[in-house]
Order: structure tokens, then C-alpha cells, then sequence
């Protein structure tokens, strides 16, 4: 009977982590934490360990997670990229460091101690003292061939002094600020949030088009010399500091460190360190420093016996989940979201909690009155880890997802290659109110005095229903003043802010339409290109595919927005109002003239004049365009000293190439001349 139950068991958990793990390393997604993923692995090797007669070769104990997403090429690994083994607690971590001295005899072993990134392992080879190749790890033996996605990342040297064949293995992580940065762009364009570092720099790497994985400002750390040894090292600490020299970010808190008390006293320092550092880590690494016992230690399947992973205990409290509410944003993505007793979590009180969606919501099982374990996820977004069944009324029901929207009774969809709901019903009013606020907001038209409830009282008391509304609220002074908090002084401020707000650039008011995946980086390029908005009415697929940092996906959005008969009204109704249409500074420099109105420049290179940042804003103020990469759609590029390959393509494509003397003397014309 229970030799049975194992075998389900076995069956269950297999499927479970399998499953688990091709969202992790395929999807980039998680619908359990790591935590979660972490114990249900350690029960699946418990039941292994007793009853090794159900441990099949394919296991997920003994295969390293990853797997090859279609797509790239794949590359087979000249050495293994393997994984690490992970202890959860000090007792096994010295548990793993006794069985170093036992293995080599030795005591009081040299260590290093490094932080453990939570990004994604990636291999770089190099030969002839140039980049040949970057590759993820996949399922360890074969992975993907990144190469142009990495090269997007600034820090990684293309081209280093030794001329050896080189291996360097590394992480290749988003900081904190990025994801913060991008997380909040992507709340203002109404696209779903990255939940946490690591998803979002596995994502990022594996974007088809570079230029979205350039958009995302990954960096790397690396933190292993794979032919060490062959290339005359004799310790890994060594082999650290001699890529660094080569030019190669490795991580500056790593310690050579003797013995347990060594390890111990690592943990305490970086346990207290880690919320102060500027990128996720999610343990520690522990590695045995002389490479010769390497060899001597040995491998497992799947692991190095001479290092092992420290995971850190996940930073978490209870509380009690008193409701499930969904929220319906602007483009109709359905939320749900736990309503919590507030509770204190890293620094911050917690009331609330995103749920991220149904299949969340039912593989842990969450139901309403249940009490929760909260952590904070890649140190942005508070998540619900798992429900503390121990504590869970009898009497309680699953969750079952709501079939309609709960504010406009419309039934909601989901397609199959979706995991979120969404709300069809484009004139759904929370989807209504969540454009109106969106509109008003800094992400678009920043209407001061238009803040999220007074929009939304603004839409309940019906006065603005739609945008051109707001530009006639002034017909409605009596109305609003009946407004609970609205005095003549408030609404005499609000119709000034709103009547400024007509003279916005024409990049606020595109930001500010809310077209899905047109935030203010997108509508910067529009505006920049078309120079008005009856322009970028009229073109075309290709024309706004050929532009910086629009893809396919974006092109085709923005075109159907402006078919849209409703949209096409709105706008004629915004015209009529008096509102800006037009670029004004860009299209009356670019009429009128300077050098550098209007044109698209790169910079490359380093000026002796002045910082990039300096020059690139000098620039802009005349109307230039600046531009990361070099294209055909490039009119110039500004050459400083020690181009990089930008300079090259620039030669290749033919493009009007400027040194640094001749943009002074152009800069004094026009300047001077003013
Ligand atoms: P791991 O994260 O436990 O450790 C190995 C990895 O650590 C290496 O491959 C390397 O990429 C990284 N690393 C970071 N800093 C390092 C350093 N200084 N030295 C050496 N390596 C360093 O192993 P894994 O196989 O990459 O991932 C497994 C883990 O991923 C699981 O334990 C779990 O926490 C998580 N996971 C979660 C889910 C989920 O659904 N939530 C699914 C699969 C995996």
C-alpha cells in the first residue's frame, strides 16, 4: 500500500516539477514560488533517497532544469554547464563542508564565498581575444546560441588580450532599478508586470529581436574561469582576479575565506548585506578555492561536490486573506488580487497582494479566509508564497474564478496561449475610468489636480465619459462643485490645468491615448518621426516597423488603433477642441533649419569636448534625434575617439560620418548665430 503511494507520489511530484520547470526556463514565468519549488523538490529526492528503485534516469533530482526554447540555435556545451547543489539551513551547510574535508583530507579549507545572482547562467567562449559565442545554459548539455542579445549588454568585453581558447561562465542578472524602472513603464502602458528580476532576465535574453533585449539594460557578472586550470591557475580566486583583468565585470563581494567559521561568518555578513546591494541574490555560493581538488572532489549527476549553494530562508509573514478582488485595466487584463489584514513585510505595510491569475490562484490552492505566507518577490511586488493549511476552516470552498467582469457584467476570455483573463468589453467602465486616469496622469497629459479619484468621480457623476470630455468640463463648474472636496478655487485650477494641457507635445498626447504598448519611449519616436499626428495617422506597416524600438506587434496595434472608427471620432473631437497635434519646436527647426533639426544621429566614441550624455542633450535641443544603433534610417553619425563597431557600420551603409572638429565648427554656426 504505501510502496503504492510512493510510486503516485513520485508520479505526481515528477509531473508537477516537469511542469514547473518549463515555465521557469521556457516561459520565464512561475506559478509557485521558488520556495515552493524548492520543498516539493526536496520531497521528491526524500522519497528517492528511501526508495531509489523509483528514481528513473529522468528524474527532475537528477537533470539540470533548463530546456532549449525554439527559436535559436542550439549549441552543444564543450564542458557541462551544470547546476549547484542547495542547502537550505546552517546545519547542512556544515554538513556540506564536512564532507569537503572528508573527501580531501584536509581541514580548514580555503573557500571562496560569493553571492548567488538570481539571473541566468550563461557561457561565453572566446578564441583569438575575440567574442565566438554566447550561450545559455538549457537542459545543461545542449543550450542557445545569444550571442547578439549578449552583445547588447555594454559591460561584456568583445575583444580581450589573451589570445587563448577561453571559457568564462557568468550571470547574467537585471538590477533592481532596471526592473523597477521598466515595471513602472510597463504599469503606465498597461502591460502585465515582470514579477521578478530573474524572470525578467531570462525573458529579456531570449527575446527574438535584440533590440527589445538592448531596451532592457541587462548586466552580467562573471563569476567562473571554466579552463582555469588548462590556462596555468592553480586557485579559482586567482582565475577571478585574472578576468577581471581581462576586462571582465566580476562580482567586487567575493571573499577567500578559511575554514566553517570562514562560511558561517560569510553567511551572517551577507545575510545582513543583501537588501543593500543593487541586484537580486537569492543565496550564496561556496565554492573550494584550489581547482586541484576540483578533480578531487568529484561531481554528481548534476552537481560539483567542491561547491554548493546557500539558499537564503524566504523573507515572509502571515496574515489573513479576508477577499479576492479583481481589477480590469485599461486594456481589459483581468487581475486578481488578494485583500489582505495589513500586515508589515520588508519595511512596507501590506493590504493587498497581486494573485497574477487563476492558475496561481489554484495551484496553491488559495481560498477566501485563508491564512497566507507573504513574501516580497524580486523586491518590488509583495506575493502570496503559499496558504498555511494548518490553519484553514473546515468549512472553506476553493475559489472558483468569476465568468464576468464584475463591473460590466460582460463574460471575460481567455485564450489558450494566455494565462490571464481579459475583459473584452471596450467600453467596460473600469477600463473606461483606467484610460481616463491614464490619460490625465504623468505617464500622459499630467493634469494637475486630476488625480485617480477625482477622475473616477469625475466618471461616476457621469461629466467625463470619454477624453474630449475633459476638455468641456468647464461647461459643468456647477456639477462639479457639488463634489464632495471641490471648492471654486479647486475647479478654477483644474480648468486651467486642462486648458494648458491643450498645448502639450504632441509625445504626451500619443503617451497619453493609452494605444496598448505605446508608453512615452514609443510615443518619443512617433512624435520625433512623423512630426504630427495626421502623419502618423496616414502610414504605413513598413514605415512604422523600420522605426528604433517598434516591432511587428507594435506597428500593427498602433495601426488598428488609428482604423478604429471610435478613435478616428475621438480625435476629430479632440481637434475641434484646439488641442496640439503638431511637434512645434521639431517641425518649425526642421522648416526653418539647422544642421541637426530633425536628423537622426548616433554618437560613438569618446568626445574630448564633453560628455555623451552632454553633447547627445546639446543636440537634441537643436531638434537632432538621437538613436542608440546605426541603421539606414540614420542621417548622421558623430565619430569620437575609439569607435566602436557603430562607426563600422556606419562606413558599411555609406551614412554622413562627423568627426569631432567639424560638429564644434557646426555647433558655433548655429549657436553662435542665434
Ligand atoms: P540554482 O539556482 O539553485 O543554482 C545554480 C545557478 O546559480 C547556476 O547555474 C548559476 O546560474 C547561478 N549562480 C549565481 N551566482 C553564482 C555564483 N557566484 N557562482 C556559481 N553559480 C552562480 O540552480 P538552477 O538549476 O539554476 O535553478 C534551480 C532553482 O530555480 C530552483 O532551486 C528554484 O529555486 C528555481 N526554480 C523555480 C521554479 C518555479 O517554478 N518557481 C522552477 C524551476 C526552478
Amino acid at each position: 500500500m504505501a510502496e503504492d503511494e510512493d510510486k503516485k507520489k513520485v508520479q505526481e511530484l515528477t509531473e508537477l516539477l516537469n511542469r514547473y520547470n518549463y515555465e521557469y526556463y521556457v516561459l520565464n514565468q512561475s506559478s509557485v514560488s521558488d520556495q515552493e519549488f524548492d520543498r516539493l523538490m526536496e520531497e521528491l529526492k526524500t522519497i528517492e533517497d528511501r526508495r531509489p528503485d523509483l528514481r528513473s534516469k529522468l528524474s527532475p533530482t537528477t537533470r539540470v532544469g533548463g530546456m532549449v526554447a525554439t527559436g535559436f540555435t542550439k549549441v552543444t556545451h564543450q564542458t557541462m554547464m551544470i547546476s549547484l547543489g542547495d542547502v537550505f539551513n546552517e546545519d547542512e551547510l556544515s554538513h556540506f563542508y564536512q564532507s569537503c574535508e572528508d573527501g580531501t583530507g584536509l581541514i580548514d579549507l580555503p573557500f571562496m564565498g560569493e553571492v548567488k545572482i538570481d539571473g541566468l547562467a550563461m557561457s561565453l567562449i572566446y578564441e583569438n581575444g575575440e567574442l565566438q559565442m554566447a550561450a545559455t545554459r538549457g537542459d545543461g548539455v545542449v543550450g542557445e546560441d545569444v550571442t547578439a542579445n549578449v552583445l547588447t549588454i555594454p559591460s561584456i568585453p568583445v575583444h580581450i588580450k589573451d589570445k587563448r581558447h577561453i571559457e568564462v561562465r557568468g550571470e547574467v542578472y537585471m538590477s533592481k532599478a532596471t526592473l523597477k524602472k521598466l515595471n513602472e513603464e510597463r504599469a503606465k502602458n498597461g502591460e502585465p508586470l515582470l514579477a521578478n528580476a530573474r524572470n525578467a532576465a531570462a525573458g529579456s535574453i531570449r527575446q527574438l529581436d535584440s533590440r527589445i533585449t538592448a531596451s532592457r539594460h541587462l548586466d552580467a557578472f562573471w563569476y567562473y574561469f571554466q579552463n582555469a586550470e588548462e590556462c596555468g591557475f592553480k586557485n579559482h580566486s586567482d582565475s577571478l582576479d585574472y578576468l577581471q583583468e581581462l576586462g571582465f565585470v566580476t562580482n567586487k563581494e567575493r571573499k577567500r575565506i578559511h575554514g566553517l567559521k570562514g562560511i558561517m561568518d560569510y553567511v551572517a555578513e551577507y545575510t545582513a548585506k543583501r537588501p543593500s546591494l543593487g541586484y537580486d541574490i537569492d543565496g550564496l555560493v561556496f565554492k573550494v578555492d584550489s581547482l586541484h581538488l576540483h578533480d578531487v572532489l568529484g561531481y554528481t549527476m548534476k552537481t560539483p561536490k567542491w561547491a554548493i549553494a546557500y539558499k537564503f530562508p524566504p523573507e515572509e509573514v502571515i496574515t489573513k486573506l479576508t477577499d479576492i478582488v479583481l481589477t480590469v485595466g485599461r486594456t481589459g487584463r483581468v487581475t486578481p488580487n488578494a485583500i489582505l489584514e495589513p500586515v508589515r513585510v520588508a519595511g512596507s505595510l501590506i493590504g493587498r497582494a497581486t494573485l497574477n491569475n487563476e492558475d496561481f490562484i489554484h495551484n496553491l490552492d488559495i481560498r477566501i479566509g485563508d491564512y497566507v505566507a507573504l513574501h516580497k518577490a524580486g523586491d518590488v511586488i509583495p506575493e502570496v508564497a503559499k496558504v498555511i493549511m494548518e490553519r484553514r476552516d473546515p468549512n472553506s470552498v476553493p475559489f472558483h474564478f468569476p465568468e464576468t467582469c464584475p463591473y460590466c457584467g460582460t463574460r471575460l476570455v481567455k485564450s489558450e496561449s494566455d494565462i490571464q483573463h481579459r475583459c473584452p468589453n471596450d467600453q467596460c467602465p473600469s477600463r473606461s475610468i483606467n484610460k481616463l486616469i491614464w490619460f490625465a496622469s504623468d505617464g500622459g497629459m499630467d493634469i494637475d489636480g486630476l488625480g485617480d479619484t477625482m477622475v473616477e468621480n469625475l466618471f461616476n457623476e457621469k461629466l467625463v465619459l470619454d477624453i474630449p470630455d475633459f476638455y468641456r468640463l468647464k461647461d459643468h463648474q456647477e456639477e462639479i462643485m457639488l463634489m464632495d472636496g471641490v471648492g471654486e478655487k479647486t475647479c478654477t485650477s483644474i480648468f486651467q490645468a486642462i486648458e494648458k494641457s491643450k498645448g502639450n507635445t504632441l509625445e504626451m498626447l500619443l503617451a497619453g491615448l493609452g494605444i496598448p504598448l505605446v508608453g512615452k519611449k514609443t510615443a518619443k519616436i512617433l512624435a520625433q518621426h512623423y512630426l504630427d499626428l495626421d502623419k502618423l495617422r496616414q502610414t504605413s506597416l513598413e514605415e512604422l516597423e523600420g522605426l528604433q524600438d517598434v516591432g511587428e506587434k507594435t506597428a500593427k496595434i498602433i495601426l488598428s488603433y488609428f482604423n478604429d472608427e471610435r478613435n478616428i471620432h475621438m480625435l476629430e473631437d479632440l481637434r475641434a477642441l484646439g488641442l496640439n497635434f503638431r511637434c512645434l519646436t521639431l517641425s518649425a527647426q526642421k522648416e526653418g533649419g539647422n544642421f541637426f533639426a530633425g536628423k537622426k544621429f548616433v554618437l560613438t566614441g569618446s568626445l574630448a569636448s564633453s560628455g555623451r550624455k552632454e553633447m547627445t542633450e546639446r543636440l537634441e535641443a537643436l531638434g537632432g534625434i538621437s538613436s542608440e544603433s546605426v541603421s539606414k534610417m540614420t542621417d548622421l553619425v558623430i565619430v569620437g575617439t575609439d569607435p566602436g563597431s557603430k562607426f563600422t557600420k556606419a562606413q558599411a551603409l555609406g551614412i554622413r560620418i562627423m568627426q569631432e572638429d567639424e560638429l564644434l565648427e557646426k555647433l558655433k554656426e548655429i549657436e553662435g548665430g542665434k
